[in-house]
């Protein structure tokens, strides 16, 4: 990170408002950052009739890089225009097991890389009749190719033998068999190894062996539906960061939503959002700040103090300043 970098933070609804200034704690300790704060969700869409101002549409398109919260029943109607404003056409999703949480499968250690612009999230729906509703299903040669571009870049970059691609072009023959195959072209163009699955079959596999997945290649629905099974095998939404990734800028955001059931109590897991912060760190170049934000989760995570959904009684704050403390002299 060469110059100060601006990034837009959108807290969102709920625990948004918890876990975010957690990781700006954190984020504040390692680098030098000019914040664009900006508001978006139920709450402002009550307040003012929309739920994603202009000013944060504004705010988005031109930072560097976002760090997103969570919304509520709002959600389609901020992150989508978000994500297409960054034209982030990747969304990556890891999920990984730390010493010392509890997970339901300790051998998960991978990568989902969901397509994030089209798909059944295309915004396609229509009420018919009474009794008749309908879905446009788009996928496209483009998007699905950027996707396998940037899924090889990564397998590459990162040292992987190469990646699982997850579809059902045996019932969805038409936009799968298109994703499919633009996927599989374009990575024996680069001459990496791909491996095919269907998703349902997957998730059978995903559950059973994680061990047996590295990169996982897929839709946008399937990515959203198997990082969730992924969080159930690593120890819960709380551990799953991502990155919202397009050509210039990035969205950064947990997997895990606004969480009525326990907001405004202080007891969120910061753990997803600050890892999503180090994720807009390495987006952002500052590859060794990224790394000892990890670092620092990875220790409080194994020694405490640790949140409810982690079986601990700590505050999401407690967290926050444990991973602070555990960050080397700057
Ligand atoms: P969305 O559809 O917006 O992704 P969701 O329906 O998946 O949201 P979440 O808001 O992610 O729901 O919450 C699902 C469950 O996980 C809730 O019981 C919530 O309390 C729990 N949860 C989510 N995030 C966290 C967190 N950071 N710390 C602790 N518990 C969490």
């Amino acid at each position: 990170m060469n110059e100060t970098a601006t990034v837009a933070v959108v807290p969102g609804d709920g625990i948004g408002h918890e876990v975010v200034p957690a990781a700006l704690e954190v984020l504040d300790a390692v680098a030098d950052i000019e914040y664009v704060h900006v508001e978006a969700g139920d709450a402002v869409a009550a307040q003012r009739g929309t739920p994603l101002p202009e000013e944060t549409l504004e705010a988005v398109s031109e930072a560097d890089a976002t760090l997103f919260g969570a919304t509520g029943e709002t959600s389609a109607d901020v992150i989508l225009p978000l994500r297409d404003a960054v034209d982030s056409f990747v969304n990556v999703r890891p999920a990984r097991t730390y010493p010392g949480v509890d997970a339901v499968q300790p051998e998960t250690d991978l990568v989902i890389l969901r397509e994030n612009t089209e798909g059944v999230y295309a915004g396609m729906e229509d009420r018919l009749t009474e009794d008749v509703s309908t879905l446009t299903r788009l996928v496209t040669r483009s998007a699905s190719r950027r996707l396998a571009e940037f899924a090889c870049d990564y397998v590459e970059s990162n040292d992987h033998d190469g990646f699982t691609v997850a579809h059902k072009n045996n019932v969805m023959r038409v936009t799968d068999g298109l994703f499919v195959d633009t996927v599989r072209e374009e990575a024996a163009a680069r001459g990496v190894d791909v491996d095919e699955a269907y998703m349902d079959a997957m998730a059978t596999h995903l559950a059973m062996d994680p061990a047996g997945y590295d990169v996982i290649v897929c839709p946008n629905l399937a990515g959203d539906v198997l990082s969730d099974l992924a969080a159930g095998l690593v120890g819960g939404l709380g551990l799953l960061p991502s990155a919202n990734v397009g050509s210039e800028r990035g969205i950064f955001e947990p997997v895990h939503g606004c969480a009525p059931d326990i907001a405004g109590e202080g007891i969120a897991n910061p753990s997803a959002t600050i890892l999503s912060a180090a994720m807009l760190l390495e987006f952002l170049g500052a590859d060794d700040a990224a790394r000892d934000v990890r670092t620092a989760v990875e220790a409080t995570l194994a020694d405490g103090p640790r949140t409810p959904d982690l079986g601990g009684t700590a505050t999401t704050d407690a967290v926050a300043a444990a991973v602070v403390d555990r960050l080397p002299d700057q």
